[in-house]
């Protein structure tokens, strides 16, 4: 007699959420025409969020210092305005710049950029700030969100069908651990170095200084020492990616040129 290794109504529940994953699941590409797999709409990316906004501007104090607010919405303005024109046109970009001691920025689908006040200690000039936004918007450009929101919902799901396959719980626990560890941090590195990507050739097109971005990461890692800054802890910065900047380093200087000779000199003061 043949042992039926799952039971047959399981199995078949199974194969429908996998088909109805597969179907759900639009097979999207980044920027940089990396295949993705994203659960959400666009549409419900910027809903979460602007949600994730608002709360954290009902939470944390907006800055009181006006130089300083003018002068971060003025680096965010040139960086905008280098956008290929569908995410500038229909996205509504703003920029809080939060009263906070954090080393820290982030970008959040739909446009809403944050920079913590101690980000310009570290980040000292327009050209590095526009480094880290630029590397921020990066990832909102990439739907980076979106993907790690489904792969963490793809995850539940994976979850679940194990459980009803009868996985035991030390294969459970293998799964949990895997996933953390691989798949399922913060932004993974390909993430990071798509961002990286992305980023540089903004901040260039918009017509800061691209060398700036490898001074600031060295920066940062100056800073690791004495505060450690959240942005390296969610951003981690191996060498390996100031080698991938010096490496793409030309390009970018190339898109420095043309950005000046169409008069895109920006000059943002703090
Ligand atoms: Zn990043």
């Amino acid at each position: 007699m043949m042992t039926r290794l799952y039971p047959r109504a399981a199995t078949g529940r199974h194969l429908t959420l996998l088909s109805l994953l597969a179907t759900l699941a639009a097979c999207a590409s980044s920027p940089l025409e990396r295949r993705q797999v994203v659960l959400y709409s666009e549409a419900d990316m910027t809903a979460r969020g602007e949600a994730a906004y608002s709360q954290m501007r009902a939470e944390i104090a907006a800055s009181e210092d006006a130089r300083a607010t003018r002068y971060v919405q003025c680096v965010a303005d040139h960086v905008v305005e280098a956008l290929p024109e569908a995410q500038r046109e229909n996205t509504r970009w703003e920029v809080t710049l939060f009263a906070s001691e954090q080393v820290n920025a982030f970008a959040l689908p739909g446009g809403k950029i944050g920079v913590y006040e101690g980000l310009l200690d570290v980040a000292i000039n327009q050209h590095q700030l526009a480094a880290v936004m630029a590397h921020e918007v990066g990832h909102v450009l990439a739907n980076h969100s979106n993907e790690r929101a489904s792969q963490s919902a793809l995850r539940n799901v994976g979850f679940g069908v194990a459980q009803i396959l009868g996985a035991s719980d030390t294969t459970l626990r293998a799964l949990d651990v895997g996933t953390q560890l691989g798949l399922f941090l913060p932004f993974n590195r390909t993430q990071e170095s798509e961002a990286d990507v992305i980023g540089l050739t903004l901040m260039a097109r918009a017509g800061f200084e691209p060398e700036e971005s490898i001074s600031l990461w060295e920066n940062m890692a100056a800073t690791a020492g004495e505060r450690s800054p959240e942005l390296l802890s969610t951003h981690p910065s191996p060498s390996t990616r100031m080698d991938d900047l010096r490496a793409r380093m030309p390009a970018a200087e190339a898109e420095l040129d043309a950005a000046q000779a169409r008069g895109a000199t920006p000059d943002c003061i703090r």
